[in-house]
Protein backbone atom coordinates (compact mmCIF):
# COMPACT_ATOMS: atom_id res chain seq x y z
CA UNK A 1 0.00 0.00 0.00
CA UNK A 2 1.44 3.54 -0.66
CA UNK A 3 2.10 5.99 1.94
CA UNK A 4 0.84 9.04 0.42
CA UNK A 5 -2.10 9.22 -2.31
CA UNK A 6 -0.58 9.01 -5.88
CA UNK A 7 -3.46 11.70 -7.03
CA UNK A 8 -2.76 14.77 -4.53
CA UNK A 9 0.53 13.77 -2.26
CA UNK A 10 -2.03 13.31 1.11
CA UNK A 11 -0.50 11.06 3.60
CA UNK A 12 -2.06 7.71 3.76
CA UNK A 13 -3.19 5.92 6.70
CA UNK A 14 -3.40 1.94 7.41
CA UNK A 15 -7.16 2.14 7.88
CA UNK A 16 -7.73 4.29 4.71
CA UNK A 17 -9.87 3.24 1.81
CA UNK A 18 -10.18 6.08 -0.14
CA UNK A 19 -7.69 8.84 0.49
CA UNK A 20 -9.42 11.63 2.79
CA UNK A 21 -8.72 14.49 0.56
CA UNK A 22 -9.31 13.90 -3.08
CA UNK A 23 -11.66 10.56 -2.63
CA UNK A 24 -9.75 8.62 -4.58
CA UNK A 25 -9.29 4.78 -3.77
CA UNK A 26 -6.29 3.71 -2.29
CA UNK A 27 -6.27 0.48 -4.31
CA UNK A 28 -5.69 1.64 -8.45
CA UNK A 29 -6.25 -1.37 -10.94
CA UNK A 30 -3.41 -2.59 -12.66
CA UNK A 31 -5.59 -5.14 -15.22
CA UNK A 32 -8.22 -4.75 -17.61
CA UNK A 33 -10.01 -6.85 -15.31
CA UNK A 34 -10.12 -5.04 -12.25
CA UNK A 35 -10.22 -1.64 -14.32
CA UNK A 36 -13.97 -3.07 -15.72
CA UNK A 37 -14.87 -4.37 -12.25
CA UNK A 38 -14.19 -0.90 -10.96
CA UNK A 39 -16.09 0.74 -13.65
CA UNK A 40 -19.62 -1.61 -13.49
CA UNK A 41 -19.46 -1.17 -9.46
CA UNK A 42 -19.44 2.81 -10.06
CA UNK A 43 -21.74 2.33 -12.80
CA UNK A 44 -24.38 -0.03 -10.71
CA UNK A 45 -23.81 2.48 -7.91
CA UNK A 46 -25.16 5.10 -9.99
CA UNK A 47 -28.28 2.91 -11.07
CA UNK A 48 -29.06 1.65 -7.24
CA UNK A 49 -28.86 5.79 -6.39
CA UNK A 50 -31.83 6.24 -9.33
CA UNK A 51 -33.67 3.27 -7.92
CA UNK A 52 -33.59 4.60 -4.12
CA UNK A 53 -34.26 7.71 -5.46
CA UNK A 54 -37.23 7.52 -7.95
CA UNK A 55 -39.48 5.64 -5.95
CA UNK A 56 -39.85 7.61 -3.00
CA UNK A 57 -40.06 10.67 -5.63
CA UNK A 58 -43.14 9.57 -6.66
CA UNK A 59 -44.80 7.27 -4.04
CA UNK A 60 -43.19 9.37 -0.52
CA UNK A 61 -43.64 12.96 -0.70
CA UNK A 62 -41.21 14.88 1.19
CA UNK A 63 -38.97 12.32 1.96
CA UNK A 64 -36.06 12.67 -0.01
CA UNK A 65 -35.97 16.56 0.86
CA UNK A 66 -36.44 15.49 4.86
CA UNK A 67 -33.49 13.29 4.19
CA UNK A 68 -31.24 15.94 2.25
CA UNK A 69 -32.31 18.22 5.43
CA UNK A 70 -31.12 15.66 7.67
CA UNK A 71 -27.91 15.49 5.84
CA UNK A 72 -28.68 11.90 4.26
CA UNK A 73 -27.16 13.41 0.90
CA UNK A 74 -24.96 10.94 -1.26
CA UNK A 75 -27.06 8.24 -1.08
CA UNK A 76 -29.93 9.92 -3.79
CA UNK A 77 -29.66 11.66 -6.68
CA UNK A 78 -29.00 15.22 -5.71
CA UNK A 79 -31.76 17.81 -6.23
CA UNK A 80 -30.58 19.98 -8.80
CA UNK A 81 -29.59 17.10 -11.10
CA UNK A 82 -32.86 14.87 -10.44
CA UNK A 83 -34.79 18.59 -11.37
CA UNK A 84 -32.72 19.31 -14.48
CA UNK A 85 -32.72 15.36 -15.88
CA UNK A 86 -36.25 15.53 -15.15
CA UNK A 87 -37.37 18.32 -17.02
CA UNK A 88 -35.11 17.30 -19.76
CA UNK A 89 -37.11 13.89 -20.32
CA UNK A 90 -40.47 15.77 -20.09
CA UNK A 91 -39.62 17.96 -22.64
CA UNK A 92 -38.40 15.49 -24.98
CA UNK A 93 -41.69 13.51 -24.04
CA UNK A 94 -43.86 16.55 -24.89
CA UNK A 95 -41.68 16.66 -28.27
CA UNK A 96 -42.27 13.12 -29.37
CA UNK A 97 -46.10 13.64 -28.62
CA UNK A 98 -47.30 16.81 -29.56
CA UNK A 99 -48.27 17.25 -32.89
CA UNK A 100 -50.43 14.35 -34.49
CA UNK A 101 -48.97 14.91 -38.12
CA UNK A 102 -52.22 15.02 -39.62
CA UNK A 103 -53.27 17.66 -43.32
CA UNK A 104 -55.24 20.86 -40.72
CA UNK A 105 -56.75 23.76 -42.39
CA UNK A 106 -54.82 26.96 -42.15
CA UNK A 107 -56.70 27.85 -39.31
CA UNK A 108 -55.48 24.46 -37.13
CA UNK A 109 -52.34 25.24 -38.33
CA UNK A 110 -51.43 28.54 -36.80
CA UNK A 111 -52.92 27.07 -33.66
CA UNK A 112 -50.41 24.12 -33.73
CA UNK A 113 -47.66 26.51 -34.35
CA UNK A 114 -48.30 28.63 -31.51
CA UNK A 115 -48.78 26.02 -29.26
CA UNK A 116 -45.27 24.20 -30.46
CA UNK A 117 -43.83 27.28 -29.51
CA UNK A 118 -45.33 27.61 -26.34
CA UNK A 119 -44.64 23.92 -25.95
CA UNK A 120 -41.01 24.03 -26.96
CA UNK A 121 -39.26 27.08 -26.33
CA UNK A 122 -41.87 29.08 -23.89
CA UNK A 123 -42.26 27.00 -20.86
CA UNK A 124 -38.75 25.21 -20.51
CA UNK A 125 -37.86 28.72 -19.65
CA UNK A 126 -40.82 29.74 -17.39
CA UNK A 127 -40.39 26.44 -15.72
CA UNK A 128 -36.43 27.74 -14.28
CA UNK A 129 -38.41 30.85 -13.05
CA UNK A 130 -41.80 29.11 -11.33
CA UNK A 131 -39.05 26.56 -9.51
CA UNK A 132 -37.48 29.08 -7.61
CA UNK A 133 -41.23 31.27 -6.98
CA UNK A 134 -42.64 28.25 -5.73
CA UNK A 135 -39.48 28.25 -3.24
CA UNK A 136 -39.85 31.55 -2.69
CA UNK A 137 -43.75 30.75 -1.80
CA UNK A 138 -42.88 27.90 0.55
CA UNK A 139 -40.53 30.09 2.01
CA UNK A 140 -42.57 32.89 2.40
CA UNK A 141 -45.13 30.46 4.27
CA UNK A 142 -42.46 28.15 6.71
CA UNK A 143 -39.82 30.27 7.26
CA UNK A 144 -39.74 29.43 10.82
CA UNK A 145 -39.26 26.07 10.17
CA UNK A 146 -36.45 25.94 7.85
CA UNK A 147 -34.05 27.70 6.02
CA UNK A 148 -34.48 29.04 2.25
CA UNK A 149 -32.38 25.60 1.49
CA UNK A 150 -34.51 23.28 2.21
CA UNK A 151 -37.98 25.74 0.76
CA UNK A 152 -35.70 25.24 -2.59
CA UNK A 153 -34.78 21.50 -2.42
CA UNK A 154 -38.73 20.76 -1.91
CA UNK A 155 -39.64 23.23 -4.84
CA UNK A 156 -36.96 20.73 -6.79
CA UNK A 157 -38.18 17.29 -5.39
CA UNK A 158 -41.67 18.96 -6.05
CA UNK A 159 -40.82 19.96 -9.65
CA UNK A 160 -39.10 17.18 -10.56
CA UNK A 161 -42.07 14.49 -9.25
CA UNK A 162 -44.34 16.64 -11.92
CA UNK A 163 -42.05 16.18 -14.94
CA UNK A 164 -41.49 12.72 -13.89
CA UNK A 165 -45.39 11.69 -13.61
CA UNK A 166 -46.58 14.36 -16.46
CA UNK A 167 -43.94 13.01 -18.93
CA UNK A 168 -44.93 9.09 -18.16
CA UNK A 169 -48.06 10.03 -18.41
CA UNK A 170 -47.49 11.77 -22.29
CA UNK A 171 -46.49 8.21 -22.92
CA UNK A 172 -49.30 6.59 -22.00
CA UNK A 173 -51.66 8.61 -22.83
CA UNK A 174 -50.25 8.48 -26.71
CA UNK A 175 -50.24 4.87 -26.39
CA UNK A 176 -54.22 4.99 -25.03
CA UNK A 177 -55.05 8.07 -27.96
CA UNK A 178 -53.55 5.91 -30.98
CA UNK A 179 -55.66 3.27 -29.43
CA UNK A 180 -58.99 5.15 -29.63
CA UNK A 181 -59.11 5.51 -25.72
CA UNK A 182 -59.27 8.81 -25.32
CA UNK A 183 -61.98 8.68 -21.90
CA UNK A 184 -59.30 6.98 -19.94
CA UNK A 185 -56.96 9.76 -20.53
CA UNK A 186 -59.58 12.26 -19.00
CA UNK A 187 -59.74 9.70 -16.01
CA UNK A 188 -55.89 9.36 -15.37
CA UNK A 189 -55.43 13.20 -15.58
CA UNK A 190 -58.26 14.14 -13.18
CA UNK A 191 -56.37 11.46 -11.14
CA UNK A 192 -52.60 12.92 -11.90
CA UNK A 193 -53.60 16.57 -10.65
CA UNK A 194 -55.45 15.44 -7.61
CA UNK A 195 -52.79 13.39 -6.48
CA UNK A 196 -49.94 16.09 -7.07
CA UNK A 197 -52.22 18.51 -4.91
CA UNK A 198 -52.32 15.87 -2.19
CA UNK A 199 -48.47 15.33 -3.04
CA UNK A 200 -47.75 18.91 -2.18
CA UNK A 201 -49.77 19.08 0.85
CA UNK A 202 -48.14 15.80 2.29
CA UNK A 203 -44.79 17.06 1.50
CA UNK A 204 -45.12 20.24 3.04
CA UNK A 205 -46.39 18.22 5.58
CA UNK A 206 -43.86 15.96 6.06
CA UNK A 207 -40.46 18.16 5.91
CA UNK A 208 -42.35 21.14 7.81
CA UNK A 209 -44.50 19.39 10.63
CA UNK A 210 -46.65 22.02 11.02
CA UNK A 211 -49.80 20.82 13.20
CA UNK A 212 -52.24 19.74 10.37
CA UNK A 213 -55.17 22.10 10.06
CA UNK A 214 -51.93 24.62 10.09
CA UNK A 215 -50.30 22.88 7.79
CA UNK A 216 -53.27 22.87 5.46
CA UNK A 217 -53.94 26.27 5.66
CA UNK A 218 -51.04 27.26 4.66
CA UNK A 219 -50.41 25.02 1.61
CA UNK A 220 -53.79 26.18 0.19
CA UNK A 221 -51.96 29.90 0.76
CA UNK A 222 -49.11 28.29 -0.90
CA UNK A 223 -51.33 26.94 -4.00
CA UNK A 224 -53.52 30.07 -4.21
CA UNK A 225 -50.33 32.69 -4.77
CA UNK A 226 -48.41 30.02 -7.05
CA UNK A 227 -51.53 29.43 -8.97
CA UNK A 228 -52.43 33.15 -9.44
CA UNK A 229 -48.57 33.24 -10.86
CA UNK A 230 -49.01 30.63 -13.36
CA UNK A 231 -51.55 31.95 -14.86
CA UNK A 232 -50.55 35.67 -14.72
CA UNK A 233 -47.43 34.21 -16.51
CA UNK A 234 -49.17 32.09 -19.25
CA UNK A 235 -51.42 35.21 -20.04
CA UNK A 236 -48.66 37.05 -20.52
CA UNK A 237 -47.06 34.70 -22.63
CA UNK A 238 -49.78 34.08 -24.73
CA UNK A 239 -50.47 37.68 -25.37
CA UNK A 240 -46.83 38.39 -26.19
CA UNK A 241 -46.70 35.71 -28.59
CA UNK A 242 -49.80 36.32 -30.69
ZN1 LIG B 1 -5.83 12.22 -2.67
Amino acid sequence: MADACPNCDQELLEEHAFCPSCGQAVIVEDSVRSFLSHFLSDYFAFDSKIGRSMRPLVLKPGFLTNEFAIGRRVRYIPPLRMFIFLSLFFFVVLGFTSGSGAVMDPDRLQEQVFWDRFFGSVLPKMVFLFMPCLAGIIHLFYHRKGPFLIAFVASMHFHAFVFLVFGVYGIISKLFQLGGAIAVNQWLISALCAYTLFYLWRSLQVIFKEPPWMNTVKFLGAVVVYLMLLVAASVLTVYLLS
